[in-house]
C-alpha cells in the first residue's frame, strides 16, 4: 500500500497512510514503518478500544497478537499518574529498544503514548493511529507530552512517530462536537496557507455529519500537508511554526477562562480565529472575508464571539500568561490576506477595544 504523504523530520522521514478500512492492515503497515521491530504494544483510548480494538488485533497473525492497555477517555489522562502506569506496563511487557508502541485514539492518546515512547529507555519507536478529526493535527509534527496540574502540555518531548495510519472510517462514530473541534484546525490550516483550499472547504463541506469518503480523505491530506510544510521548515518552533497558533492566542485564553473541558478546543479556536481576523483588519487593514467566514462557521454549528461572554481584562491577563507569550508581550498571528500570516505584537488598547466592542456586522 502506498503512503498518501511522506513527512520529513530532523531525525527521520515517516509515511502517513490515509484510507478507509486501512485499520484492517495495521500489522502489515507497522512492519513497513519499522521493519525490524521485536514487539508491538498498543495504548488505546477506552472508547476507541471498545469499538475498534478487535479490528487492529485481528490484522496480526493469531500467534503474534499484541497486548494492549486502555486509557480512560479525556484530557485528565495526560497525567503523571497515567504516564507512570504506562511506563510500568512497558516494563511488564518486556518492551526493548526495538519495540513499537501504537497510539490508538485521539490527541490525548497520541500525546501521552508518544511521550511514553519518547522516554521509555530514552526513546523507542511509535506509530500513530489517529481516530479523531483533531488528531490530523496532533499526529504529525512530533510534539508529545502530558499536563502538569498547573499547566497544560508543560512536560513533553519532540518525538516524531515512525508512521501514521489514518482510517477515516473510524471518524463516523465521533460525536458532533468532536467533529467541530477538529474541523476548526482544518479551517485554520486553510486560512494560514491557501485560499483555494479555503474556498474548496466552503464549497464542499457544508455539513460535518456528511463528511466522508473521498472528500474527507482529500481534506485530511491537504490539511496534514499544510501542517507538515510548516513543521518541516521549523520543527522546534523558533519561527514560522508559530503560524500554527493562528486563532489560539485568544482561543487558549477562552478555554482557560471557561475552565478546561467546558469548551472544546476547536470551538474556542473558532472564536479566536474570528477575533484574529478582526484584529488583522484593524491593525493591517487586511482585506479578509470576515462575514463569509462567520456565516460559514455559524452554519456548521459553532458558537462565535465567545469573548463577549467573558471579562476583557481577564482575557488579556490570560493571554499574557500563555506559554507562547514572550516577556509579557502579546504576540498575535495575523493575516495580511488569506494564506499570508504574520506575527505581530498587539497593542493592549486595541485588544481591549476589540474585545469589548460590539461586532461590526
Ligand atoms: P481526545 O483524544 O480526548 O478524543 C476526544 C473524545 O473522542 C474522547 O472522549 C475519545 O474517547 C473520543 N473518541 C476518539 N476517537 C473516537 C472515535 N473514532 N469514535 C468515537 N469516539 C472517539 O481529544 P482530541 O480532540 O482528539 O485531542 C485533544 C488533545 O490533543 C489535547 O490534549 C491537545 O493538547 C492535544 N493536541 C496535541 C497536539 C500535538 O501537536 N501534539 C496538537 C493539537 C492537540
Ligand atoms: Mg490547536
Amino acid at each position: 500500500m502506498d503512503e498518501s504523504l511522506l513527512i520529513h523530520s530532523a531525525s527521520h522521514s515517516y509515511p502517513v497512510w490515509i484510507e478507509d478500512g486501512i485499520r484492517h492492515h495495521t500489522a502489515e503497515l507497522v512492519r513497513k514503518a519499522v521493519p525490524d521491530y521485536t514487539k508491538v504494544f498498543i495504548i488505546a483510548d477506552e472508547n476507541v478500544g471498545k469499538l475498534y480494538i478487535e479490528d487492529i488485533l485481528s490484522s496480526f497473525p493469531a500467534e503474534s497478537r499484541p497486548d494492549y492497555t486502555l486509557l480512560p477517555a479525556g484530557e485528565m489522562s495526560k497525567s503523571f499518574a497515567e504516564y507512570e502506569r504506562l511506563i510500568t506496563e512497558c516494563l511488564q511487557q518486556g518492551l526493548d529498544r526495538k519495540s513499537v508502541i501504537l497510539a490508538f485514539g485521539g490527541g490525548v492518546t497520541g500525546d501521552i503514548a508518544g511521550f511514553t515512547a519518547a522516554t521509555y529507555m530514552r526513546g523507542i519507536p511509535f506509530i500513530q493511529i489517529p481516530t479523531t478529526l483533531l488528531a490530523h493535527d496532533s499526529s504529525v509534527g512530533g510534539k508529545t507530552g502530558i499536563n502538569h496540574p498547573g499547566a497544560k502540555n508543560m512536560v513533553g518531548a519532540f518525538h516524531p512517530p515512525h508512521g501514521v495510519i489514518y482510517d477515516p472510517e473510524m471518524l463516523r462514530t465521533l460525536p458532533p462536537e468532536e467533529w467541530r473541534s477538529g474541523y476548526a484546525e482544518v479551517v485554520k490550516h486553510a486560512l494560514i496557507s491557501d485560499k483555494p483550499f479555503l474556498n474548496w472547504l466552503m464549497e464542499n463541506v457544508q455539513d460535518l455529519s456528511l463528511l466522508q469518503g473521498e472528500r474527507l480523505k482529500e481534506l485530511l491530506k491537504k490539511s496534514i500537508q499544510v501542517k507538515a510544510d510548516v513543521v518541516q521548515k521549523d520543527e522546534r518552533e523558533s519561527g514560522i511554526r508559530a503560524y500554527l497558533n493562528f486563532g489560539h492566542t485568544l482561543g487558549h485564553a477562552l478555554e482557560s477562562y471557561a475552565g478546561y473541558g467546558k469548551l472544546t478546543h476547536g470551538e474556542a479556536v473558532a472564536s479566536g480565529m474570528i477575533f484574529a481576523v478582526r484584529l488583522s483588519r484593524a491593525e493591517l487593514n487586511a482585506a479578509l472575508p470576515e462575514n463569509e467566514l462567520r456565516k460559514y462557521l455559524a452554519s456548521l454549528g459553532y458558537r462565535l464571539d465567545l469573548e463577549k461572554e467573558a471579562e476583557a481584562v481577564k482575557l488579556i491577563q490570560l493571554m499574557k500568561k500563555d506559554k507562547k507569550t514572550a516577556g509579557g508581550r502579546i504576540n498575535f498571528v495575523l493575516l495580511e490576506e488569506v494564506g499570508r500570516p504574520v506575527l505581530k505584537r498587539a497593542a493592549e488598547e486595541t485588544l481591549l477595544h476589540l474585545l469589548e466592542n460590539e461586532v461590526a456586522k
